[in-house]
C-alpha cells in the first residue's frame, strides 16, 4: 500500500465493519455452505503479480462472508460467546496498527505496565482477594497448561523440565469428569498423561466433583507410590456448567498439599456481579484461576486472564533466559513472557482497558444480569410447553433440554435432528451436548448485543421447528 492507501482503506474497514454488525439480524447466523464450497472459490496459487485492493475487498465481500458463522450475531445461542465489544474492535485495530511484541518489559513498557494493572482491575472486578497477581495469556487452554506445568514441576521438586518423567514417580493430575478438553491436552503436552488423569464422577445438583472420591483416590494413589501433584477445578464447565464445590476441593488440596487450577473460563465474567461469586466461593485459596475475557465479558479474542497467587512458581517452570532477551540495569520489571509458554505476545491489555472504561463494571453487570434473567425465562417457557424437558437447570444463563420423539423414533437421533433443523434456518444458533449419556440442546444466552427480544424469537424458533419435527 502506497500514499494514503493505508488511511483510505482503514476508513473503507471500519466502515464495513460498523454497517457488518448493524446488520447482522438479516444474516443467517450459521452459513449454508457445505465442505469445500468456500475453497473452491480461491484461486489454487498465489498471484505473481500485485492485484488492486478493489478487487481483493470485492472478493472478502463475496466470496468471505458468505462463508461465515458470525459470532457476533445477537441470536448466537450456541457454544459460549466470543464477545467482542464495538469498543473493544477499535482497540484492537490500534494494537494490530502498532503491532508491538509485548514479551519483554523494555520490547513495550505501557504494555506491560497496562497488563499488570488490568489485571488488578479485573482482581477487584471479580472480588477476589489482594496477593493475585497475574498474565493475560493468549486462551484458556494456554493457562491450564501453564497451570498443569506448575502442578508437575511443583510435585517433582522442580526437577521435570531438567530430567524429563522417564525415571520419575508418575505424576497425578485429578479433575471432575466435565472438565474441558483443554485440560485432557494440558495433560497430554506436559508429559504427565492420559492415563495419568484421574477422573472423579460428579454428584449433586451442579454436577461438582465428588470431593469424598476425590479424597480417596489422591490417598490411594499415595499409597500405590503415585505422585499426586494438583487438582484442575471447574467452574461452569462447557457441556451444561459443572461447577465444583471449590471451598472444599481447596481445603482438601491444602490438607495433601495439592496445588489447584481452576477453570472458570465462561463463568468467571459473571463474577463481577457479586450475586454469582457463591459459585466460586472458597476460590481465594486457589493457587490459579482462568477466566476469559474473551467470552462473555466482551473483550476481542485472544484475553484469558490467569490469576496466580504464587506468581513465582510459574516464573519458575516456564522462564528462560538468554542473554538476548535479559533487560540489564531496570530492577523490579516484569517479563510477562517468563509466565507464559510462547515468547512473543500480542497487547492484549489496551481492549480491556477501553471496554472497562467505556461501559464501566456496572453495565457490564447489567448485560450479564439480563442474560441470566432471560436464560432463565426461557428455560421457564419450555419447560410448560408439553413436548419439552428441561435436563439441567440454568446454570448461569446455560441450561439444557429435550424435546421427545415421535412414537418409535430413537430421542437422540430426534433431538440431533431438531438441532440441525433450527441451525439451517438460520434464526438462530444453538449446539448440543450429552447428558448421562443422551443427547440435550444446549442454550446459552451470553451475546454482547442480545436483546430480551431475541431470546423471545430463540423459544419462537425452537418450538415452530419441534412442532414441525413432531408431525414427521
Ligand atoms: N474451559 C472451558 C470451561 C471452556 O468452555 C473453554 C472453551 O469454551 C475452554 C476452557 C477453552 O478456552 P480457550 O478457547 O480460551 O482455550
Amino acid at each position: 500500500m502506497h500514499g494514503n492507501d493505508f488511511r483510505n482503506w482503514s476508513r473503507r474497514a471500519a466502515d464495513w465493519g460498523a454497517d457488518y454488525r448493524q446488520g447482522l439480524r438479516d444474516r443467517p447466523v450459521r452459513p449454508r455452505t457445505q465442505p469445500g464450497d468456500i475453497a473452491a472459490l480461491i484461486e489454487t496459487s498465489p498471484p505473481e503479480q500485485a492485484e488492486p485492493m478493489e478487487r481483493i475487498f470485492a472478493d472478502f465481500e463475496q466470496k468471505i462472508v458468505p462463508g461465515m458463522t458470525h459470532w457476533q450475531h445477537p441470536r448466537f445461542f450456541a457454544y459460549f460467546p466470543a464477545n467482542s465489544a464495538p469498543v473493544s474492535v477499535v482497540a484492537e485495530y490500534l494494537v494490530t496498527t502498532m503491532a508491538a511484541q509485548c514479551m519483554l518489559w523494555q520490547t513495550s513498557p505501557a504494555a506491560t505496565e497496562l497488563e499488570t494493572v488490568m489485571i488488578d482491575w479485573l482482581r477487584q472486578a471479580l472480588g477476589l482477594r489482594q496477593g493475585f497477581s497475574g498474565v493475560i495469556q493468549d486462551s484458556a487452554s494456554s493457562a491450564t497448561l501453564a497451570a498443569v506445568l506448575t502442578m508437575r514441576e511443583r510435585a517433582l521438586s522442580w526437577q521435570g523440565n531438567a530430567k524429563g518423567l522417564a525415571g520419575q514417580r508418575p505424576v497425578r493430575i485429578y479433575s471432575s469428569d466435565q472438565v474441558h478438553t483443554s485440560v485432557d491436552r494440558a495433560i497430554w503436552v506436559s508429559g504427565v498423561g492420559a492415563d495419568n488423569h484421574v477422573r472423579i464422577p460428579t454428584a449433586g445438583r451442579w454436577r461438582g466433583i465428588d470431593v469424598d472420591a476425590l479424597e480417596r483416590a489422591i490417598l490411594a494413589d499415595r499409597a500405590a507410590g503415585l505422585l499426586p501433584a494438583g487438582i484442575v477445578a471447574c467452574v461452569g464447565g462447557t457441556s451444561v456448567g459443572g461447577t465444583d464445590d471449590i471451598s472444599a476441593v481447596t481445603a482438601l488440596a491444602k490438607r495433601e498439599g495439592l496445588y489447584v487450577h481452576v477453570d472458570a473460563a465462561w463463568a468467571g465474567a459473571a463474577m463481577i456481579c457479586p450475586e454469582f461469586r457463591h459459585f466460586w466461593a472458597g476460590v481465594d485459596e486457589a493457587d490459579s484461576i482462568v477466566f476469559n475475557p474473551h467470552k462473555w465479558l466482551g473483550a476481542q479474542f485472544d484475553c484469558s486472564v490467569q490469576f496466580v497467587r504464587d506468581p513465582e512458581s510459574l516464573v519458575k517452570t516456564l522462564a528462560i533466559q538468554p542473554e538476548y532477551l535479559k533487560t540489564h540495569g531496570k530492577d523490579g520489571i516484569v517479563n510477562y513472557s517468563e509466565w507464559s509458554v510462547p515468547l512473543g505476545r500480542r497487547f492484549r491489555a489496551l481492549k480491556l482497558w477501553f471496554l472497562l472504561r467505556a461501559h464501566g463494571l456496572e453495565g457490564l453487570r447489567t448485560m450479564i444480569r439480563n442474560h441470566v434473567a432471560w436464560s432463565a425465562a426461557l428455560a421457564g417457557r419450555l419447560a410448560e410447553k408439553p413436548g419439552f424437558e428441561i435436563v439441567t437447570e440454568p446454570m448461569l444463563s446455560l441450561f439444557s433440554f429435550r424435546h421427545a420423539p415421535n412414537p418409535g423414533e430413537d430421542a437422540d437421533a430426534h433431538n440431533l435432528r431438531l438441532v440441525n433443523e433450527i441451525n439451517d434456518d438460520g434464526r438462530i444458533y444453538l449446539t448440543q451436548t450429552r447428558v448421562d449419556g443422551k443427547v440435550a440442546v444446549r442454550f446459552q444466552a451470553g451475546q454482547f448485543e442480545a436483546t430480551e427480544a431475541d431470546v423471545d424469537a430463540a423459544f419462537d424458533v425452537i418450538v415452530e421447528v419441534a412442532a414441525r419435527l413432531g408431525k414427521g
